[in-house]
């Protein structure tokens, strides 16, 4: 910490002691527990069981939720670290773990009453693994567009509709859903519910093959008349469309921190392979047409850290954070897949193949700039607030 006009200024990527600790945990289980299974999981598209009861038991799933409910009491900050982590080793297991603490905790946390938060986030915190429901066929960028209905039955809802592209789905044990109750009212009408896994008329439905991040689930979900309790509505009847608003706000911190921790992997595994990989009787690395790329990505690596790294700071000070989340995930989703490419690149053919991580990286790095919300998307945030 440095004194700076009477003012305590700390450098934005220093991390205080316990989140230096926390980052080391995180790091040492990502390298011990998740690597060895990276591979089969990416071939197979299946997350292992066992991996996830471990993100539980050291608290990944419920790191801002309260020690009183079950939680780690930790940051959003230390929620980013932990993404940052887990994508250094595998994309898969960072969107996992994002999604249940970025999105699903985050909204349930504002929005949800005493009676709410004593019903679930003990359990969230210690074995309920969360989906988050906004999108549909018709319905991504202009995601207010849900055609997903529910109406009242007695002191029930009923929800109808279908719901894609659905993370953590085929494992998850509650859902956030997002339907519109008063579909006359537009996009006022959108209301989100907690829906259990076992509620009558739910059903998750086809598992997509993905081009990456493919050990991380993604379903469609089928609503047929799915009965919800009142009381599991989340907020208010109409005040969905703001839950959803502020908490992908948030979420698009933790997709730049996933996007974060892959290019750093990208980069390492390039470092390592240019220095051994020989050509012309030396190591690649000597070569400075490989240096200057080398260079590059270090650059624009520590530019998606203090956007990631200013961008939650914000969020966590309570200080406005909706641009610099928008950039944080346009420019780290870009940084990524162009640091990925790169390495492939220092690779060469084997660079190319299943045997080394690179290709994977690659791969994984695309979904960056298409979920909770696309490049564009997040360029008309960013021109919105230039233009006033
Ligand atoms: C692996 C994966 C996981 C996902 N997980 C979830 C999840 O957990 N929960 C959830 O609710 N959703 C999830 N999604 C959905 C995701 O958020 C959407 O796919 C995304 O918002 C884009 O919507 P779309 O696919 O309908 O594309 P579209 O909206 O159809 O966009 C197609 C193209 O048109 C462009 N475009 C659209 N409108 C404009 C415009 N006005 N100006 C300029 N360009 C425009 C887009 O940028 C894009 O390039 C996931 C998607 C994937 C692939």
């Amino acid at each position: 910490m440095i004194e700076v006009e009477n003012r305590a200024v700390s450098p934005l990527t220093r991390l205080n002691e316990e989140e230096r600790m926390f980052q080391s945990v995180v790091r040492k289980f990502a390298r011990e527990q998740i690597a060895p299974h990276v591979r089969e999981m990416d071939e197979t598209g299946v997350f292992k069981k066992d991996l996830i009861h471990q993100f539980f038991e050291m608290g990944l799933m419920g790191i801002e939720i309260p020690e009183e409910h079950g939680g780690q009491g930790g940051t959003f900050f230390q929620s980013i670290l932990a993404i940052e982590e887990l994508a250094a080793v595998d994309p898969s297991a960072a969107v996992i773990v994002d999604v249940q603490n970025t999105l699903f905790i985050n909204a349930i946390m504002r929005w949800g009453n005493e009676d709410q938060k004593r019903r679930y986030l003990r359990r969230i915190a210690t074995e309920l693994l969360g989906s988050y429901a906004l999108s549909e066929a018709g319905s991504g960028s202009d995601a207010f567009a849900l055609q997903t209905r529910a109406r009242q039955d007695g002191s029930d809802w009923l929800l109808n509709g279908r719901k894609l592209w659905i993370t953590n789905a085929a494992e998850a044990g509650l859902f956030l859903i997002f339907a519109n109750a008063r579909p006359e009212a537009g996009y006022k009408g959108i209301t989100c519910f907690l829906v259990e896994r076992g509620f009558p008329g739910f059903q998750v439905g086809k598992k997509e093959d993905k081009l990456g991040i493919r050990a991380s689930s993604t379903c469609e979900l089928i609503l047929d008349d799915c009965r919800v309790p009142a009381e599991n509505v989340l907020g208010e009847v109409g005040k969905g469309y703001k839950i959803a608003i502020e908490t992908l706000n948030e979420g698009r911190i933790g997709i730049g921190a996933q996007m974060l921790g892959l290019a750093r992997a990208a980069l390492d595994h390039a470092l390592a392979y240019a220095k051994q990989r020989k050509q012309f009787g030396k190591a690649i690395a000597e070569f400075q047409g490989i240096q200057f790329d080398l260079a590059q990505m270090a650059t624009e690596i520590e530019a998606t850290r203090l956007l990631v790294y200013n961008a939650a700071r914000l969020r966590e000070v309570g200080a406005p954070f909706l641009t610099e989340a928008a950039m944080a995930k346009y420019f780290g989703s870009q940084v990524a897949e162009a640091t990925a490419s790169r390495a492939l690149e220092i690779f060469g053919g084997v660079g190319f193949t299943k045997d080394y991580p690179v290709e994977k990286l690659y791969r994984d790095a695309k979904i960056g700039r298409i979920y909770e919300g696309t490049s564009n998307m997040q360029r008309m945030t960013i021109a919105k607030q230039l233009l006033g």
